[in-house]
């Protein structure tokens, strides 16, 4: 078993890395805003509910969150291990990834960190909603907003893994297959 969190800030790449660890380590892929986009496009009461957040760049409500995220897990007991790419982002979702984990006789192994700067972050986000239908990518006030929730809500989170000797950071700049190889590198130290 091996049950990694991603973490980083908005368009640190973590979806893209997660995708590829997926791959290697036959992992299930958990991306809790991929959830919510998927819940807006079926036109569902709780995607209608996180839309009002996500537009804003602003949090959906831990007990919705953790609620859609239990769900998924159990219904995926099964799994090697778990891939969580932007959750936690609070620390009662910290507690409750936890809880969840201890009742599936599992714990979390490691969390790692892609470090992006601000400026970066906003111009990758700004070229990706070109790109893609996500309605949280075009407006740059959006953007710099959901940096500074990261800042402050989200980031903190680091330390409450980092105080148990699980907290791992690898810088986010580079090619997707300079940052993979980093990633390995850090996965594979887990495993000897
Ligand atoms: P992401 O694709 O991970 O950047 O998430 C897009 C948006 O979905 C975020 O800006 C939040 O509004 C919402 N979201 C995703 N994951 C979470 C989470 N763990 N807790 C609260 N809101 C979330």
């Amino acid at each position: 078993m091996l049950n990694l969190i991603l973490f980083g800030p908005p368009g640190s790449g973590k979806g893209t890395q997660a995708a590829k660890l997926e791959k290697t380590y036959g992992l299930f892929h958990i991306s809790t805003g991929d959830m919510f986009r998927s819940e807006i496009e079926n036109g569902t009461e709780l995607g209608k509910q996180a839309h009002e957040f996500m537009s804003r760049g602003e949090l959906v409500p831990d007990e919705v969150t953790i609620g859609m995220l239990r769900n998924r897990m159990l219904a995926h007991s099964e799994a090697k291990g778990f891939i969580f790419d932007g959750f936690p982002r609070t620390e009662p979702q910290a507690d409750a990834l936890d809880h969840l984990m201890s009742g599936m006789n599992q714990q979390i192994d490691a969390l790692i960190l892609l470090e992006v700067p601000e400026e970066e972050i906003v111009h990758r986000i700004l070229k990706r909603g070109k790109d893609s239908n996500r309605s949280d990518d075009g407006d740059e006030d959006v953007i710099r907003n959901r940096f500074r929730v990261y800042q402050s809500k989200t980031a903190p989170i680091y330390n409450y893994y980092d105080k148990r000797g699980k907290a791992f950071k690898i810088s986010g700049l580079g090619t997707i297959d300079e940052i993979f190889s980093c990633l390995l590198e850090a996965v594979d130290s887990l495993r000897v």
